[in-house]
């Protein structure tokens, strides 16, 4: 298991990152009410993808990272959320990602982060920024109906911090059907969770 030794980065507000959507305020993507990011592309592309319309690396909402912050603090102020989840897409692929998650955290955030690479082969500026990771392809031949939003049983939970050492049974209990619908007026009807 990897410790956290979160080191002090020097953070770049101005950084930015392409966003497909957000949700801030979800319980439909990990413990606690969150704020959701979804980024938009992937160069993993695995067989079976659900979110096969982030997959283009394309330009969807370019952001700073302070925009980004801002809306997150809105979200703590509006909805009282504990913290923010990364999705994809590949989030990694965002180079803001380490400090957006750091920024995040400074303001007594949690942050948890889905990407379909292993953690041993992630920047360790960004592992040391994350409080949990969930990693690794999905893998159709191997599905998890046993966990929480995790979609495959190679992929694996990484706590890097005690932030969710006691929420730890969200993933594991018996598995509900956690969908939430969004209607967006740009975007139409955005369904998150786990796939029905
Ligand atoms: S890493 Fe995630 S977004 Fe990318 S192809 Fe795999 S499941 Fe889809």
């Amino acid at each position: 298991m990897l410790k956290q030794n979160r080191k002090d980065l020097p953070l770049d507000l101005s950084k930015k990152l392409n966003v497909a959507h957000i949700n801030m305020c979800t319980e439909a993507e990990g413990p606690h009410k969150r704020m959701a990011i979804w980024f938009q592309g992937c160069n993993i592309l695995c067989e079976g993808c659900c979110n096969t319309e982030l997959q283009p690396i394309v330009t969807a909402h370019i952001m700073t990272l302070q925009e980004i912050v801002d809306i997150a603090l809105e979200s703590q102020k509006l909805y009282g959320i504990e913290g923010v989840t990364f999705l994809g897409g590949e989030p990694t692929l965002q180079e803001g990602l380490s400090e957006l998650a750091k920024s995040i955290g400074n303001n007594n955030l949690g942050t948890i982060l889905f990407t379909g690479k292993i953690v041993e082969l992630l920047d360790e500026k960004l592992v040391y920024s994350i409080d949990l990771i969930v990693d690794g392809k999905f893998d159709e031949q191997q599905i998890d109906n046993n966990r929480n939003l995790i979609g495959s049983k190679n992929q694996r939970i990484h706590l890097l911090t005690d932030r969710y050492k006691k929420d730890m049974d969200w993933f594991y209990k018996v598995r509900e059907k956690r969908v939430e619908v969004n209607i967006a007026q740009s975007t139409g009807v955005f369904i998150s969770g786990d796939v029905l």
